[in-house]
């Protein structure tokens, strides 16, 4: 099965590159439907393959019972005491906090954002300004609260002016982000934006072109979905994110 895994997630950064590309115009790489379609379904197996109910070593909501972690299970507090008072990207001369992530270290459902804004860098929590705000309403209409879900950001230190981050800072943070997912090991991922989708998924594809399917990431399924601070700013998507996260809910059996 893991085989298949990790094949079905090649095939699915092949599969969205090579749509990319063959858009960018790049001749040659233009795929038959046949083709995107097999591709798809390797996607599609990998999926059906992963277990659909919650682990035994939780309860409904991811507080964890008393099932003994694996002997070499890292805990989120080693992994931030192993960041420390990180230097390791330019990030650091210009940053008050560090916002390493808060919520449910065995939570079901994780969500990434790209990067801390003012508020979060003026705090060192994640998603606490206005699109923290819409985010902590979202996580609501899903029946769920911020203690029983884990959020967290590609980048941990807040970029000038709230610029994208570059490819090297994410290449600093990229180690500590998967080390926080391996720790709590969730059912579902949920992307937030471009920048979350296309770390975790390492394709070039933006998210309008992946929300609303799940993909794989690290036997983990993965859900890209719009920025909540995109969706401040075009509200009449905020219908698309719902989809989204009624799929997640189903996954995870929570009633609508
Ligand atoms: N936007 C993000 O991506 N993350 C935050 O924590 C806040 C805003």
């Amino acid at each position: 099965m893991d085989s298949g895994i990790t094949l079905s997630e090649t095939l699915t950064s092949l599969r969205v590159t090579l749509q990319q590309m063959a858009r960018w115009g790049c001749a040659g790489f233009e795929c038959p439907p046949e083709t995107l379609a097999v591709m798809q379904r390797w996607t599609d197996t990998a999926l059906a393959q992963l277990p659909a109910a919650r682990p035994a070593d939780r309860t409904a909501f991811g507080e964890p019972t008393d099932k003994l972690l694996p002997a070499d299970h890292e805990t989120l507090e080693q992994i931030h005491s192993d960041l420390g008072d990180c230097r390791r990207c330019g990030l650091a001369a210009g940053r008050t906090h560090i916002v390493y992530g808060e919520g449910n270290d065995r939570a079901r459902l994780v969500f990434v954002g790209e990067g801390p804004g003012f508020e979060e860098d003026r705090s060192g929590r994640p998603f606490v300004g206005p699109a923290g705000q819409l985010l902590t309403k979202i996580i609501q209409g899903m029946k769920l609260t911020r203690d029983q879900v884990y959020i967290c950001n590609v980048i941990k230190c807040r970029p000038p002016n709230n610029r994208d981050p570059l490819p090297e800072e994410i290449g600093s943070c990229r180690p500590f982000l998967k080390r926080q997912l391996a720790a709590i090991d969730p059912e579902v991922i949920c992307t937030l934006g471009t920048h979350a989708t296309q770390t975790l998924l390492n394709t070039t594809a933006p998210v309008s072109r992946l929300r609303g399917r799940f993909q794989v990431f690290n036997n983990i399924r993965v859900m890209p979905t719009y920025h909540p601070a995109y969706l401040l700013r075009n509200p009449e998507r905020k219908r698309d994110v719902w989809e989204d996260m009624k799929k997640i809910m189903a996954l995870l059996r929570i009633p609508l």
